[in-house]
């Protein structure tokens, strides 16, 4: 296929990829009846649970991302040379959006390499660098995670102490991070480490790829409240990375780590992100399969949850140039502040219509199916930044309102 046989009018080029799809639809759409699914596999995630066993279902779905790449669909917004359409972000949401409409698989156990570690890599790595890894992270043949909070290092990511030392053409990398979601399936991760302990906080960090097989890292699984163990502690001991795999000059860790969050945000607001169209067409399938949809306590949630998640959407398919100039470069934390506020809307309406049958299986359709969701939400409020950080950004980075520092006690 070239470039050139690719529409980029929007609607054009969703019927180009309804075309591409459903060449794989047979193989990696789920049942759009409900009723055809296997039991169980009806559950709906806030964040992506993974559980034990859960390896064939990893399997399946990067089986499912080497198919889009093979059919040419895989990264509508990459460059041609990484096998990319050289499109825009519009793009990218239209596959998102299609993706979900039409039962293929969530990909979000690829979602941080994917939409964290690439972009990354695209804006700020050296050319040998992306060509390695990007087409590799793109089919699948590798996964990535995001090294950078760490115990004393979450709001304040510039605080990270994670020391790397440099030994010949090497970093010796040692330190602690936590809450990496998906390294446990990760082969790379991208690591925001101090370089230069001399230099201030925010100009001694450089951004390395750190390979996760290398000796000196070990991976923790950590257990959520809603079952699953999708994150994990990761220790660093003496880890030696080669500075081929730097991303970005030495002490730009703070602008690389920028790239990588605005792409986060930006997408947790969007189709990629845990409000797609299927989860929207679930809620609403439950509300009127329950007759909620008549109860005057339910009518103005099923509004406000409509209503909040068609705001995010809008937004988030606003043209570039639309955004006010001051609140484009912070546009993925309103976006990210729209998604949490939206899920909540819909978690809590889920919530009040299923009752009991929101936590307990109660052999009915969609009994218990939204635990995960009701319970991973909270989570929402904090990965990728947490709600009050976004407004900081938001109001000091985007509309230029002074800090304000904490209330001194009296
Ligand atoms: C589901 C999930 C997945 C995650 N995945 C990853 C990952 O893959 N890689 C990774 O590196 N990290 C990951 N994280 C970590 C996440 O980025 C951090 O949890 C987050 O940045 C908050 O840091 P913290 O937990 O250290 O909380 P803290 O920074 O200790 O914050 C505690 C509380 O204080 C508030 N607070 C702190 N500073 C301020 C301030 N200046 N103004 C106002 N309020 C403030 C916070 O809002 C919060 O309510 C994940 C988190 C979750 C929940």
């Amino acid at each position: 296929m070239t470039t050139t046989e690719v529409p980029s009018d929007l609607a054009a080029f969703a019927g180009f990829l309804r075309e591409r799809l459903a060449v794989l639809s047979g193989e990696f759409a789920r049942p759009s009846d409900a009723a055809d699914r296997a039991p169980g596999d009806d559950r709906i995630a806030a964040v992506e649970e993974l559980r034990e066993g859960h390896e064939e279902e990893i399997r399946w779905v990067r089986r499912f991302q080497a198919a889009l790449y093979e059919a040419g669909i895989a990264w509508p917004s990459g460059p041609v040379v990484h096998g990319g359409l050289g499109l825009t972000p519009a793009h990218d949401a239209v596959l998102d959006d299609l993706l979900s409409e039409l039962g293929f698989p969530s990909r979000e156990a690829l979602f941080v390499g994917l939409r964290i570690v690439a972009p990354a890599l695209l804006h700020h790595a050296a050319p040998a660098l992306r060509d390695e890894v990007l087409p590799a992270l793109y089919r699948a043949q590798i996964v990535g995670c995001q090294l950078f909070s760490e115990p004393g290092a979450g709001s304040d990511l510039a605080g990270v102490t994670t020391r790397a030392v440099r030994d010949g053409d090497d970093w010796v990398v040692s330190g602690q991070k936590v809450w990496t979601s998906m390294a446990h399936l990760a082969d790379v991760g991208e690591a925001l480490v101090r370089t230069h302990p001399e230099a201030s906080k925010h100009g001694g960090l450089t951004m390395l790829l750190i390979d996760m097989h290398a000796p000196g890292v070990t991976v923790r699984p950590i257990r959520q409240m809603t079952g699953g163990a999708a994150f994990n502690e990761v220790f660093l001991d003496e880890v030696r990375v080669p500075d081929a795999r730097r991303i970005g000059g030495l002490g730009e860790g703070w602008r690389v780590a920028g790239t990588s969050l605005g792409s986060e945000r930006s997408t947790m607001g969007g189709a990629a992100g845990p409000l797609t169209p299927y989860v929207m067409e679930r809620v609403v399938g439950l509300v009127r399969r329950l007759g909620a949809e008549a109860d005057a306590v339910h009518r103005p949630q099923i509004a406000r949850a409509v209503a909040a998640v068609a705001a995010m959407r809008a937004v988030a398919n606003l043209s570039p140039g639309s955004w006010s100039h001051r609140l484009e470069p912070v546009s993925g934390s309103v976006l990210k502040m729209l998604m949490s506020q939206a899920a909540d809307e819909i978690a809590r309406l889920a919530q009040d219509v299923l009752g009991e049958g929101a936590f307990v299986d109660l052999g009915e359709a969609d009994a218990y199916a939204w635990s995960e969701f009701v319970l991973g939400v909270p989570a929402l409020h904090i990965a990728g930044g947490t709600d009050e950080i976004q407004r900081n950004v938001i109001a000091q980075r985007g509309l230029g309102l002074p800090r304000v520092s904490a209330p001194r006690a009296t």
